[in-house]
């Protein structure tokens, strides 16, 4: 089965390879929401598959990392785009939560991508 937990950060960022003239060159912010699958066995016992509050905690320091930040001052991100932001995170969170299979990240309410691990895509 296949559980999820959305967790949002805020933070600025501007896409320096956009096209010139294209809105995303400049200066802007976004509360970014972070859907973060996991997909395991649900256990007898417990009835879960993971507690929810272990996948909030697996992501806590990628968010200490993100929230409130100008994310193209971090390293690997100095091309923030959605795609290049969810392989960042899957990257960081993928050893500490290896049931992790897929990751969306929207930047807007209309407006997102989903990972699910292969580097190539
Ligand atoms: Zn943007």
């Amino acid at each position: 089965m296949e559980i999820f937990k959305e967790i949002s950060f805020e933070a600025a960022h501007r896409l320096p390879h956009a096209p010139a003239g294209h809105k995303c060159q400049r200066l802007h912010g976004h509360s970014f929401r972070v859907e973060i699958h996991v997909r395991g066995a649900v256990d007898p016992q417990q009835g879960w598959v993971t507690d929810f509050a272990d996948i909030k905690r697996a992501f806590e320091p990628i968010h200490d990392q993100l929230d409130h930040q100008y994310l193209n001052e971090i390293e690997g991100l100095e091309n923030p785009t959605s795609e290049v932001l969810a392989r960042w995170i899957w990257r960081r969170l993928k050893p500490r939560l290896p049931g992790l299979c897929k990751l969306v990240v929207r930047e807007t309410c209309s407006s997102g991508c989903v990972y699910e691990g292969d580097e190539d895509q």
